[in-house]
Order: structure tokens, then sequence, then C-alpha cells
């Protein structure tokens, strides 16, 4: 073993972890997963043709492998959903009971429980996240939101400190591809609750978990267009966002797409919440416990690609720690495997899609451009499919575009600080304000910090934990409103004075 001397002196044993572990392959078994070739649009209760007769492909980002075809949605399409959904709010949904309401959803929650596997075998095929994440992270969670939300629609009385409430008419829901099933869930689950009927957009690239949940809901038996989904490509989703008959737009997605859906629905009595995009730091202070914060910086990038909203892109490291760390991290790197997806031994899988690799691609190589040091995961990456080694980058500025600028890829930009105030300032020093992550033993400098971080969420001594008890929001560009919690509910009822 070699020793290296580090900046602030001390001696550090080179860690040889890269070939210790070798796992033979472990893929989850897809035999009792049938994706039908055709998906149509789940409108009224219906499985119905669109318009247009047009179909688009939705593919698997690790094979490029053509899984199916799903319906394109136009404006017609979209009017017909609309109309359906509110059809079903003034007849039924807005009329039943909180407690009948709370049993529908309840059975949609079991049902997510019951096929689970099912459902994360077809999320990871059409999105490429590993199917420890999809398992164990985003099933658990969307089923946790219907059973969460079955348990508030008949206690609304008693959520607002005694005011009046009434829900708000027909949700248009539209969702991005990194947490398909779970944004779904987030989205469909208060709606319900709150006495709102929806019709889903869910993201082109990823739409069959969206498909499987209307496939639950109607076995469910809920009343016909009381949840209706419409699948397609931008113009679907603008479509729904400007229809005259939506009374509130959810969306989760970019901050660009974000501005224009603000843009379409300012001047219309429309509610609005927002849920954008981060570029979160994550900080470490030199009395950190530090190999458990190497675990939350790891499963803070690079579990699921990067490709999370609040994801920690910007580690900030206490300058005394800073080679100690980046050590550390270069040698839990070597240890994570990156491969199918359907693998259980998988920590990485692959991007979502060609042109999100092509951005990650360009971001890398402005990084590289700006004079910061990269280092990239000595792993092999698969011939077939969208893949990008987990990255970090050294010797960051501020002002370049991988410390400003959303990546949403496997790519973590490190800065240094000196002070709390510091680390306060170039954190809070961003467009956005999701969320922060702190790693420090002192509990008091913790709460100082987090009392003054501008970031909807700040975990301390973990990273990216969620409960549909807690809500979750964002400052500044990263947009407004809530989801989870019982300031989640406010996003789907008006409360009287
Ligand atoms: P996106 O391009 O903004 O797309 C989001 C959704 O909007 C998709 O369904 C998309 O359809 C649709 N869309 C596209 N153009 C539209 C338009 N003009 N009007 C209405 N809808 C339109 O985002 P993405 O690339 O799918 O997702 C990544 C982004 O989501 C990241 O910025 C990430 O930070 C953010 N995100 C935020 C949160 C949060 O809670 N804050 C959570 C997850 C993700 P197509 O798929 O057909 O383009
Ligand atoms: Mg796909």
């Amino acid at each position: 073993m070699s020793a290296e001397i580090t900046k602030t002196g001390e001696a550090l044993p080179a860690l040889d972890f890269g070939h210790a572990w070798e796992y033979a392959p472990s893929p989850e078994a897809t035999d009792h997963v049938r994706i039908a070739p055709r998906h149509e649009l789940f409108v009224g209760g219906a499985w119905r043709q669109p318009h247009s007769s047009r179909y688009f492909d939705t593919i698997s980002p690790s094979t490029e492998q053509k899984l199916a075809e799903v319906a394109e949605a136009d404006e017609r399409d979209v009017d017909d959903a609309v109309q359906a959904a509110r059809r079903a709010y003034d007849r039924y949904w807005s009329r039943m009971p909180g407690r009948e309401r709370a049993k529908f959803i309840f059975r949609i929650a079991r049902a997510i429980q019951e096929k689970a596997r099912e459902l994360a075998i077809v999320e990871t095929m059409d999105g490429g996240k590993p199917i420890k994440e999809s398992r164990d992270v985003d099933l658990p969670l969307a089923a946790a939101h219907f059973f969460y939300h079955a348990g508030w629609a008949d206690k609304l009385d008693y959520a607002f400190q005694g005011r009046a409430w009434r829900p708000l008419g027909v949700a248009g829901q539209i969702i991005p591809w990194n947490f398909p099933l779970l944004m779904a869930a987030w989205k469909v689950a208060p709606a319900l609750a709150c006495g709102n009927t929806v019709v889903l957009k869910p993201a082109e690239t990823t739409p069959l978990t969206a498909l499987l949940l209307a496939r639950i809901v109607e076995e469910a038996e809920l009343p016909p267009g009381v949840v209706n989904v419409v699948t397609g490509a931008g113009a679907t989703g603008a479509a729904l966002a400007a229809h005259p008959g939506v009374d509130k737009v959810a969306f989760t997605g970019s901050t660009d797409v974000g501005k224009k859906i603000q843009r379409a629905v300012a001047g219309t009595k429309k509610k609005l919440t927002l849920e954008l995009g981060g570029k979160a730091a994550n900080i470490v202070f030199a009395d950190a416990p530090i190999d458990q914060a190497i675990e939350g910086i790891v499963g803070g990038i690079y579990f699921n690609q990067g490709h999370v909203c609040c994801a920690g892109s910007r580690l900030l490291v206490e300058e005394s720690v800073h080679d100690l760390v980046v050590r550390k991290l270069r040698d839990r790197m070597a240890t994570l495997r990156l491969g199918d997806p359907l693998d259980k031994n998988t920590d990485v899988g692959a991007i979502n899609s060609g042109a999100q690799l092509a951005r990650i691609r360009e971001l890398v190589a402005a990084g590289e451009e700006d004079g910061a040091e990269r280092y990239s995961a000595p792993c092999a990456l698969p011939g077939k499919g969208f893949w990008f080694a987990p990255t970090f980058f050294t010797g960051v500025a501020q002002s370049s575009r991988i410390a400003r600028e959303e990546i949403f890829g496997p790519v973590l930009s490190i800065l240094t600080f000196r002070t709390p105030e510091e680390a306060l300032e170039k954190a809070n020093n961003t467009m956005y304000g999701l969320s922060a992550g702190i790693w420090s033993d002192k509990g008091a400098k913790i709460f100082w910090m987090a009392q003054r971080l501008k970031a909807g969420v700040v975990w301390g001594n973990t990273y990216n934990k969620f409960d549909p008890s807690s809500p979750f929001g964002g400052y500044k560009e990263s947009g407004f409103g809530r989801e989870g919690g019982r300031q989640g509910l406010l996003a789907y009822t008006e409360v009287g004075q």
C-alpha cells in the first residue's frame, strides 16, 4: 500500500476497493411482465384511440429497444379528457363524502402494493433507473402517498383550523420522467383526497407506469372520468395547461417549461403550483462523520444517475477536509456498479434519453473548458443504450456553468469554504432553492445553517429522505407550492377566511 500526503500534511493510505467485490449477474425476472404493444388514452373511464390516430414509441434507455407504442393526445383529446373530468367532478366526486373517497384512494394504495413488483420492473425498463431504486424507493413511497392522503380525505374539516374549504374542480397535472409513478402519486393522491378530478400528462419517455396506474384506477372502480391519463409530448402538456376548463395546474419539471406554463395561466383564475429544477448544496463540515457523509454524497448524486431534482449536485467541503473527502469519494466511486438497471446489484442505471445524455455531455465539456479538473469513475460503459460514468469536478468556480446550471446527471461540482458564513453564501448563491444537505457533528451548527439556507428542504446528516407527511417544494426559481403534508392540501383546496 502506498501513502498519499494531503495538503494538510495528513498521510492517507491508498485503498484498493476496485475489484474487491465481484458480483455475479442477478437480473430481476421479467417473464411475468407483459407490456401491451399499444397503449390508448384513458378518458372518461374508457381506453380510447387518439383523434389523430398517431402513436409514438417508448423505448428502454438501457437497450434502446422499443417497448411499446403510446397514443399521442392532441387538443381535441385533451378537451375530451377535461370534459370527462368536469362531468365526474359535478356528478360524483365533489358530492361524495370524504369517507367514501377515502375508500377508493385506499384501494389504489393497496393495488400499488399488490402490483409493486410489476410496476417496479416496468418503471426500470421504461426509464432506466436501477431496479433497487424503483423497488425500494419509488414503489413504497408511491403507495405511501395514496395511504397518507386516503387518511386525510375524511378529516379535511380539521386540516385548516376550522376554516371552511372546498375542492378546486378539475386539476391538469403534468409530470417529468425521473420519478414517473411517484410524481403521479404526488399529484393524483392529494387531488383526489380533496375532492378534485384529474387529467394527468406523463412524460413522453416514461408513460408506461402512469398507464398502469390508470388500469389500477379502473380496477378500483373509481367513477368514470375522476382520473384521466393523456399521453403525448410537450404540446399535449401545453394544451392541458392552456385549457379553459382546467381550474388548477400542477407541474413538475424544468424551470424553462415552468415559466412557459406560468405565462400560459397568467390572467386566468387557475391556481398553479410549480415544482421545478434545483442545484442543491451538500455541505460537509470538517467535524462531520466523513464516511457517513461520503455515503450521503454518493447517494445524493450518483444513485438514480443524478436524475433527481433535489440531487446534491454542488458539494461544498470545508477546506481542511477537502483532500480527504475527495480521496474517499474516489475510492467509493470505484465500487459503484453501473449497468443493466434490471440487475439487483446495479447502483447506477441508464441515462433516461439520448437528449439528456447530450445535455450532460455538453455541460461536462463546459466544465472542462472552464478549467475545472474532472474525475470519472473507471467503469466500463455498455455498448448499447445511454450511459454516463459517475463524475466529479474539483476546482470549480462559482461562475462556472457546472456550478450554476442543473446538469441532471451523475456529475458533482466540488467547491470549498472556510467558515459557516462562506458556506452559506455559496450555498445560497444560486437561482434555485429546492434542497440542501448539512453534515456536521454539531447539532447547533446544523440548525444555524438550516435557518439561513434558502431551500425548501434541508437534510441534516442524511440526504434524499422523503415522507408523504413532510411537505416538499422550492424557493426562488425552484417553484412554489408544497406537495405532501398538511401544507400540500392547500394546493388542491380553496380555504375560506
Ligand atoms: P420538462 O422538459 O420540463 O418536462 C416536464 C413535463 O412537461 C413533461 O411531461 C413534458 O412533456 C411536459 N412539457 C414539455 N413542454 C411543455 C410545455 N410547453 N407545456 C406543458 N408541458 C410541457 O422536464 P423533464 O426534462 O421531463 O424533467 C426534468 C426536470 O424536472 C428537471 O429540471 C428537474 O429538476 C425537474 N424536477 C423537479 C422536481 C421537483 O419536485 N421540484 C421533481 C422532479 C423533477 P415531454 O416529456 O413530452 O417533453
Ligand atoms: Mg421510455
